[in-house]
């Protein structure tokens, strides 16, 4: 009976958690809270509070993902310890990548054979995401590299000693009472299977909500070739702009629902949260009306699901297609057709046997990908 309690509270607790990152955590770090930069300050704290670091948090969120939305480069350059003559591309937005090679979610990364399943196995992944940042990823990032990535920094803030401080404190204090208490009353195999637990469903409830605003086949994905200098898509000036790409690489999902509105913090207005993050989350169902009618105006996409479920149908789908062997002759051409002429493939193109070819998408494949991708 103990143990269902145990249970109990550990869902409690990733429910809890979950809602403290969207509702709380989120709008203090884009300093939309409160007027007051103290108060948004201690709302960021939130963040620490349920185990994961705030500094990595705004780095990744607000230097990366915010303003290179769904965005790759592809860089000549030795990253990874590679060849200087190797074509790699670069992942700008570290919220939305940055699962991979586990799961392929942009169209310029390379495929591999186990993203054929990736659709099945992709929720259980997102489901281990918070445990991931708060055991692995915040330690590398804060206490080695000092970095997110290759591109995003973290030294302006861990220049000062006390947040170094502060990140630290918050992790061990985190953990007293999500791992050490649990396993101090349950013990060791419980107490680590009670904090698996409220991992699993913060982590779950977090991704779902995140992942289908821009991982999705009526989402756009963008590529910047630093070589060509050339951007995917922008054909027409007023397309290109930077709110006209936030619009095109996100999708709202039951925007008319309160109780999604409050329980994801806004995430469902992913639009209206992308075009004003310095807004808080109550305001975006009295904008939203104004920001369709202004896209609707200009001729800008705007796109948005009825509900939570259909949005992960089509994220799903986004990710059944990505994991399709590009060179497979038994390649299943309908239900790609069918994906929204999102990404289309021509066998003239994609369909070949060479190694080299299979390795990685070419210059020439991301080309002909941007063309597919943009001309439909
Ligand atoms: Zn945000």
């Amino acid at each position: 009976m103990a143990f269902y309690g145990s249970f109990t509270a550990a869902v409690a607790l990733g429910i809890s958690a979950s809602l403290i990152g969207t509702c709380i955590m989120h709008d203090g770090c884009h300093g939309a809270y409160s007027a007051s930069p103290f108060v948004n300050r201690m709302m960021g704290f939130g963040m620490d509070l349920i185990g994961a670091s705030t500094y990595c948090w705004e780095a990744h969120h607000n230097t990366g993902h915010h303003p290179f939305t769904n965005l790759v480069t592809s860089k000549r350059g030795n990253m990874m310890g590679k060849s200087k003559k190797k074509f790699v591309t670069q992942e700008n937005d570290p919220d939305v990548f940055s699962s991979y090679p586990l799961i392929r979610m942009n169209p310029y990364d390379e495929w591999r054979p186990h993203h054929r399943y990736q659709w099945l196995y992709a929720p259980l992944i997102f489901g281990g995401f918070t445990m991931l940042k708060v055991l692995y990823n915040d330690m590398v990032q804060v206490f080695v590299h000092g970095r997110v990535n290759s591109f995003i920094s973290m030294e302006p803030r861990l220049s000062m000693k006390s947040n170094y401080i502060r990140a630290l404190c918050m992790k061990c204090l985190s953990l007293v009472y999500m791992l050490f208490l649990p396993i101090h009353f349950n013990g060791v195999a419980t107490g680590i299977a009670l904090f698996a637990v409220a991992h699993f469903f913060c982590g779950i409830i977090l991704s779902t909500m995140f992942i289908v605003t821009h991982i999705s086949d009526n989402c756009e994905f963008l590529f910047h070739d630093n070589e060509a200098k050339l951007v995917t898509a922008p054909r027409k000036p007023l397309q290109s702009n930077w709110a006209a790409m936030q619009c095109r690489t996100s999708t709202n999902w039951a925007v008319k629902s309160t109780f999604w509105t409050h329980f994801s913090g806004g995430l469902n207005h992913q639009i209206e949260h992308h075009l004003f993050p310095s807004v808080s989350h109550v305001y975006y169902p009295y904008i939203q009306s104004v920001v369709e009618s202004t896209c609707k105006e200009f001729n800008v996409a705007y796109k948005a699901h009825n509900s939570l479920f259909d949005a992960l149908y089509h994220t799903l789908r986004w990710l059944y297609i990505l994991g399709i062997d590009p060179c497979d002759d038994n390649l299943d051409r309908n239900a790609v057709h069918e994906s929204g002429k999102k990404f289309r493939m021509e066998p003239k193109t994609l369909k070949t046997r060479s190694k080299s070819r299979r390795k990685g998408l070419s210059k020439s494949v991301v080309k002909k990908c941007d063309t597919i991708m943009h001309h439909t």
